[in-house]
C-alpha cells in the first residue's frame, strides 16, 4: 500500500480483514497528505445522481453499521447538512437537485425560507430556498486515519512511515507486464499486488510504474476561528458549492462552507484552484472565503481567526474516483482521485477494493471507477 492517508488506512483495515498480508509505506507521517487538510465531512448532499452518489450512500451505510462501534474513536457526528440558496435561480437548482437525490434514496427535506432559522438561528434572513440533509455527517480525519491503521496493525499489517516509494520492479513477458516489487528509500519490497493510495501524488506514482493517471492537486484553504459558544449546528453551505465541486474551470472557485466543531472553533471554506502544490498563503483567496461566509452568517463579523491552512484535493478530470486494478500493469491497483470527498468515500472504496482483490463479487459495480478509462501508457 502506498500512502497512509484515509484511503490507504481504510484499504489496510478492510484488506487485513480479508486475510491479506498488508504493508503500508508512507514517506511522511500518518495522514501527512490531504487527510490532515479537510473538515472530514461525510456528505451525500453535494453528490449529483450517479456512481459517486451511490458510493457515498454505500460508504454512509458502512459508517453507520459495520464501523459504528468505532464512531467515538474518530468523533463520528451525524450533524446533518443544510444547503441554502440566496437567489431564486439558485433556489430552483437546489430544489431540482434535491428531488433527483430523493429518487436515489437520499433523505433531502425542503425547508421553507422562513423556517430556516429553526435549523440555524444565526443565519442571514431572506434566503430563497434551503434543503436539510439529515444523513450528512462528520469525522475527525486524522483520528480516523490513525485508528484505522491501528486496527489494521492489530490484525497483522505493517506500517512504515518515513519511507519514500521511488519506483517499481516489473517483470515483462511477451503477453504482459507485472509488478513484482516496490523500490523505496529503505530498500526493495517484494509484493504480489500494490495499491496506489497516494492521493494527489497518485499521478506521480503511476508515472513511476509507466502508466498515465491524470490525478492533479486542487488546492483548498480552510479558515479556523477562535472557539465560540455554539453558533452553527449543521454543515451549512451555499448551493453553488455543488457546481464548484463538478466544475471544469481551472481558475479560482469560492463558495461558502461553514460549520462548528466540538471544540467550538468554526471551520470556514471553501476554495478550489489548480496551482500545483503551491502552499503559500493567498490573502485574496482567504478574503474571498471570509466574505462568502459573512454573506451567510453576518454574526461572524469581528470574530478572530486563529489560523488558516491549505491542502490539496486529489482531482480527477471526470470528477469520479479511480478505484480498481490497472489493466496496463498486472498487480497495480489504484484507490485515489476522490477530490473533496476522500474521507467520506474512503471506507466504501476500501471495502470494494478488498472484495475485488479477494476475487469476490463486489457490493457495487466498480466499472465506472475503473482506471481503464485512462488508457494511454506514459512514454518510457
Ligand atoms: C481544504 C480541503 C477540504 C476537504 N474537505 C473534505 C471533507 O470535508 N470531506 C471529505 O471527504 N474530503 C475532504 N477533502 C478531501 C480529502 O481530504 C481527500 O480526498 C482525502 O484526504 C484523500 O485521502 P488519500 O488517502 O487518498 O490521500 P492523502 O491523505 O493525501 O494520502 C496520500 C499519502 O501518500 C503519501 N505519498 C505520496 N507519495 C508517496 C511516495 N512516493 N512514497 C510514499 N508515500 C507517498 C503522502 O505523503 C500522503 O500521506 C478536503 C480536502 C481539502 C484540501
Amino acid at each position: 500500500m502506498i500512502g497512509a492517508g484515509a484511503v490507504g488506512a481504510a484499504c489496510a483495515y478492510f484488506l487485513t480483514r480479508k486475510g491479506f498480508a498488508v504493508h503500508v509505506v508512507e514517506r511522511g507521517a500518518v495522514a501527512a497528505g490531504s487527510s490532515s487538510a479537510g473538515e472530514g465531512n461525510l456528505l451525500v448532499s453535494d453528490k449529483v445522481s450517479g456512481p459517486e452518489l451511490e458510493l457515498a450512500l454505500y460508504s454512509r451505510a458502512l459508517w453507520e453499521q459495520e464501523l459504528a462501534q468505532y464512531g467515538e474513536l474518530w468523533e463520528f457526528e451525524s450533524k446533518g447538512g443544510l444547503v441554502v440558496a440566496t437567489s431564486a435561480q439558485a433556489g430552483r437548482a437546489l430544489r431540482t437537485l434535491a428531488a433527483e437525490q430523493r429518487q436515489r434514496g437520499v433523505d433531502a427535506r425542503d425547508v421553507e425560507p422562513d423556517a430556516v432559522t429553526d435549523h440555524e438561528p444565526h443565519i442571514r434572513r431572506g434566503l430563497a430556498a434551503a434543503v436539510h440533509y439529515p444523513q450528512d455527517a462528520q469525522v475527525q480525519p486524522m483520528l480516523l486515519t490513525a485508528h484505522l491503521l491501528r486496527l489494521a496493525r492489530a490484525a497483522g499489517a505493517v506500517v512504515s512511515t518515513g519511507v519514500n516509494v521511488t519506483g517499481f520492479e516489473v517483470q515483462a513477458s511477451t503477453e504482459s507486464r507485472r509488478v513484482v516489487a516496490v523500490q523505496t528509500s529503505q530498500g526493495t519490497l517484494a509484493c504480489e499486488q500494490v495499491i496506489n493510495a497516494a492521493g494527489p501524488w497518485a499521478g506521480e506514482i503511476a508515472t513511476m510504474a509507466g502508466v498515465d493517471l491524470p490525478i492533479r492537486p486542487r488546492r483548498g484553504f480552510v479558515l479556523v476561528t477562535e472557539p465560540l459558544p455554539p453558533t452553527i449546528n449543521h454543515k451549512v453551505y451555499a448551493g453553488e458549492y455543488v457546481a464548484s465541486t463538478q466544475s471544469e474551470h481551472l481558475g479560482l472557485e469560492v463558495s461558502a462552507v461553514i460549520e462548528g466543531t466540538k471544540a467550538g472553533t468554526i471551520l470556514i471554506g471553501s476554495s478550489r484552484e489548480h496551482v500545483g502544490f503551491e502552499r503559500r498563503v493567498s490573502l485574496p483567496v482567504l478574503r474571498a472565503i471570509a466574505s462568502a461566509a459573512l454573506e451567510l452568517f453576518p454574526r461572524l463579523a469581528g470574530v478572530t481567526l486563529l489560523r488558516s491552512y491549505a491542502g490539496f484535493r486529489p482531482y480527477s478530470p471526470d470528477h469520479l474516483p479511480v478505484v480498481g486494478p490497472d489493466t496496463r500493469l498486472k498487480g497495480l491497483w489504484h484507490a485515489t482521485g476522490h477530490e473533496g470527498a476522500g474521507i467520506g468515500l474512503s471506507v466504501g472504496t476500501a471495502k470494494l477494493i478488498s472484495q475485488a482483490m479477494a476475487g469476490e463479487g463486489t457490493d457495487m459495480d466498480l466499472a465506472p471507477f475503473s482506471p481503464a478509462r485512462f488508457e494511454a501508457v506514459a512514454p518510457a
